[in-house]
């Protein structure tokens, strides 16, 4: 596919040290077939909407690494990562980075298969993807960037026609990821671990040109990096805990220095409110769990912030000291952070102390009472509080009657308020039961019109229109708890 159809590729990643990556062609599957696209995040990397049946099948052949766009030069990249809390070396295994698309906004962003094929960090895998957690990619990381939570973008699902061989078999894809850069806290474990020093500065200065380039060349550079890195996950996992988003498998490779949300394998939305829901399959002991995740953020920055020491001061010392204070930072930011989500949430738009208290209390509520966390949110912001199922509580009278008094003592009407909450508590979130009937009927039956119809609905979840009343029904009840997969 050449340049008339928009790409515009630049390959900065492909210029830095040897170390940190592996030149690799994708693997050429059987028979492409582009099953799922993204028009309008296609439009705005400046690539053409295809219309014609040729064209289509040369964008399948590209998004399936059968075909190079002009000016790709694909490569995995290297990275380390704790998962699970121990230390791993790993790096892309299935995912293959085509290039930079530079963008008519100025944007750099990296366009990424996955499920590409084997790469030098494979290890045992195969490379290979299937076609069902590419579209739940799809799925959640669109609905996520529609919520306002930074993350990567999909572009493209394709099928490739070879099946993929896990507990079953299985149908073959590939998913185009987008994003902002693939540098993980795991890039820098790596960076440190195996790099020298001079490599671990150009890794850390190209990042800061890439993600940071208003950090201030005078001051402590890479101190400034670290907290910025922190702030902006202090502000991304705030907004995860706000909208019941579990990532599932926060390992050090799976976040992002440019604070977008990776990897969606075994992700979900909380139905239920319980700080200690954990969806995925392999987090036994619930490192994962919601209500952990900010705890682990911090704990994912503190490895980020040993790997810089030796840049942050020539002196040991002084370097843990400034890296301690730095990380000290991030359980305040969070709470800032969340706090003032929460505010909003309830409509409320200045500061009192006792704000934190009852938030606490109607959480506590929604705990006991087994609420559902979206739809509580959704039914106080509709002002349809005969929805909720602790409605006739006497706890809930007595809080509702001081969350009134709390929004009397502000200046704002009360139309202004519920503005302010039907803008911050989605009316629609990618429930579990809704995305698996999509992937069902896409998987098993070639029938997309399901997803394609959630993905509208998700596309606007403020806009709190009838069309939402649908997509917000619990699952019937079930005695299999939900489960997510990852490595999938
Ligand atoms: P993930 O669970 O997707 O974060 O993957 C963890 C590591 O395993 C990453 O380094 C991946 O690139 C690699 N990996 C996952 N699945 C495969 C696969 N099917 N083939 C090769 N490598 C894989
Ligand atoms: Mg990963």
């Amino acid at each position: 596919m050449t340049k008339e159809f928009g790409w515009n590729f630049d390959n900065s990643y492909a210029r830095l040290p040897e170390i940190f990556f592996s030149s690799v062609d994708p693997s050429p599957v059987s028979s492409p077939k582009l099953v799922v696209l993204n028009e309008s995040l296609a439009d705005s990397l400046g690539l053409k909407v295809l219309a014609s049946e040729k064209e289509r099948k040369e964008t399948a052949a590209v998004f399936a690494g059968n075909q190079l766009p002009e000016g790709s030069a694909p490569l995995a990249q290297a990275y380390a990562g704790h998962q699970f809390g121990h230390f791993t070396k790993l790096g892309d295994g299935r995912a293959i980075l085509l290039g930079e698309q530079m963008t008519q906004a100025g944007e750099r962003l990296d366009i990424q298969l996955k499920g590409a094929g084997r790469t030098p960090f494979s290890r045992g895998g195969d490379g290979r993807a299937a076609l069902g957690p590419m579209l739940r990619e799809f799925i959640i990381s669109e609905a996520m960037h529609a919520l306002g939570i930074p993350t990567t973008r999909s572009l493209a699902v394709v099928t490739t026609g070879d099946p993929v061989y896990r507990e079953t078999v299985l149908p073959g894809a590939i998913l185009t990821r987008v994003a902002a850069s693939h540098i993980r806290v795991g890039s820098f474990q790596y960076a440190a671990k195996w790099g020298n020093m001079e490599e671990l500065r150009s890794f850390a200065d190209y990042t800061i040109s890439r993600h940071f380039p208003d950090i201030d060349a005078n001051e402590n550079r890479y101190l400034s990096l670290l907290k910025e890195v922190i702030k902006r996950q202090a502000a991304l996992i705030a907004k995860w805990q706000l909208v019941g988003f579990i990532h599932g498998v926060m390992n050090t490779d799976n976040m992002t220095i440019s604070g977008e949300t990776i990897d969606y394998g075994p992700c979900a939305f909380m139905d239920t409110y319980d700080p200690a829901t954990v969806f995925s399959s392999i987090d036994m002991q619930g490192r994962y769990a919601y209500g952990n995740q900010p705890y682990i953020g911090g704990w994912n920055l503190a490895r980020f912030a040993e790997t810089l020491l030796p840049l942050l001061h020539v002196d040991e010392e002084q370097a843990l000291q400034l890296a301690q204070d730095a990380i000290a930072e991030y359980s305040v930011l969070f709470r800032q952070n969340w706090l003032t989500g929460m505010r909003s949430k309830l409509g409320i738009f200045n500061e009192e102390p006792q704000d934190e208290a009852l938030i606490d209390e109607l959480l506590e509520i929604m705990q006991k009472h087994r609420a559902d966390f979206t739809n509580t949110f959704r039914s106080l912001a509709l002002d349809k509080l005969e929805d909720l199922v602790f409605f006739e509580t006497p706890v809930f009278a007595k809080w509702y009657q001081q969350w009134q008094d709390r929004l009397g003592r502000q200046a704002e009407p009360k139309d202004s308020v519920q503005q302010l909450m039907q803008k911050n508590n989605p009316g629609v979130i990618p429930r579990n039961h809704r995305v698996e009937e999509a992937l069902a009927a896409a998987v098993e039956q070639g029938d997309y019109s399901v997803m394609e119809r959630l993905l509208v609905v998700l596309s606007q979840p403020f806009v709190y229109s009838p069309e939402q009343d649908a997509y917000c029904t619990l699952p019937e009840p079930s005695n299999a708890p939900f489960r997510t997969y990852c490595g999938t």
